[in-house]
């Protein structure tokens, strides 16, 4: 009886056959939707806040993916929201200066209020997120930060932090699964805006927490269940078929972003670019400021002038468009979302537009 252990397969293989139905005779291949709010009684689900079999399926799949138990929600904030719903009050959490600004002004607001006290970091600069941990009750990390690309060390933070009793919650969203896997450094929580890349196709509202504690697990199912934000059968299904192809569109997004941040960084319009060296993320500064980024912007043609990231197409925004980014992005700041398409296409229409911009 000395059978070998199977050897565990690769994460590109189990991204494909995670949460499926049982493979017997006419049994479909996928989950199909169930659009459904009330199931026969007797079950695991019973209503379908608490859960339901197409969310079900999709948080099988995505929790085989990021190496954890899923929780879905109606969308990126609504799973942050779970997540501050947990705290008890007056607790001290730590968080980078540009977190995603949902976030950011959730928490900033939490603070105001008095229901927490916030400690503001800056993500890369590990020594001051270390001393920022003591008597702290979370961590709230992003890496790379939106928008500004800053890289934390998280295989150095969040182990010290777990030492200390300080839980740590990942927001994962940039770098996905694929690139960054939170969990096996000893983050409690990871946390995902299912929008983005999980489902990539900029077609629904999603989000979703992964952690490996059971009972952490089920105090977020609750949370789901009594904010009311469960998300719908159909955008279930949509983010199960998307997250299918997560592997190939971050893998073919990653080189465009390699290569096309390579390729523009001498452009005269340009003062900066910032790209970490991995993932689908970047972001460019450009000469004339505000004025001259709109006008990038306003003259791609391949490329999408649209917010979001993490779909199959390319799109650019000037983040400062929007009134409560942090004053700390540059003006002349566009963030690059970079998607699937062709690589010479999508670098010559960002050459034009940069061309443009000067004039
Ligand atoms: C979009 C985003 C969120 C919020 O997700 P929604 O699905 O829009 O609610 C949170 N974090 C990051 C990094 C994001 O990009």
């Amino acid at each position: 009886m000395s059978e070998a252990e199977p050897s565990p397969r690769h994460l590109l293989t189990r991204v494909v056959a995670a949460g499926r139905p049982a493979r017997e005779p006419d049994a479909p291949l996928n989950a199909p939707i169930v659009p459904v709010s009330a199931l026969h009684a007797g079950g695991p689900y019973e209503y379908a806040r608490e859960g339901a079999p197409t969310t079900a399926a999709f948080e099988e799949a995505l929790g085989e993916v990021e190496g954890g138990i899923a929780i879905a929600f109606a969308s990126g904030m609504a799973a942050a929201n779970a997540v501050f719903d947990t705290w008890p009050g007056g607790v001290t959490v730590v968080a980078p200066s540009a977190a995603y600004t949902g976030v950011a002004v959730r928490l900033r607001e939490l603070d105001e209020r008095g229901a927490i006290n916030l400690r503001i970091v800056d993500a890369h600069d590990t020594k001051g997120v270390l001393a920022a941990l003591d008597g702290a009750h979370t961590l709230w990390m992003e890496s790379p930060t939106n928008p500004m690309l800053d890289v934390a060390e998280l295989e150095v933070v969040i182990p010290e932090a777990r030492r200390r009793g300080v839980h740590t919650v990942v927001d994962n969203t940039f770098a996905t699964p694929i690139i960054q896997r939170p969990l096996e450094w000893g983050a409690d929580i990871v946390l995902h805006s299912v929008t983005k890349s999980i489902s990539g196709h900029s077609d629904l509202l999603m989000g979703a927490l992964v952690t490996q504690d059971a009972e952490m697990a089920e105090k977020l199912r609750v949370r789901r269940v009594l904010l009311g934000a469960a998300p719908s059968a159909f955008d279930c299904y949509l983010a199960l078929r998307g997250l299918r192809t997560l592997g190939l569109r971050v893998e073919r997004a990653q080189a465009n972003a390699s290569a096309i941040t390579q390729a523009i960084s001498a452009h005269p319009a340009i003062t900066k670019v910032r790209y970490p060296g991995f993932g689908t993320m970047a972001a460019i500064e450009i000469v004339g400021g505000a004025e001259a980024a709109e006008r990038v912007c306003e003259s791609v043609q391949v490329w999408t002038h649209a917010t979001s990231l993490g779909g199959v197409e390319s799109l650019l925004e000037r983040r400062r468009r929007w009134p409560l980014e942090s004053p700390r992005v540059p003006e002349s700041l566009i963030r690059l979302s970079f998607g699937i398409e062709y690589e010479s296409d999508l670098l010559a229409d960002l050459q034009q537009a940069l061309d443009r911009s000067q004039s």
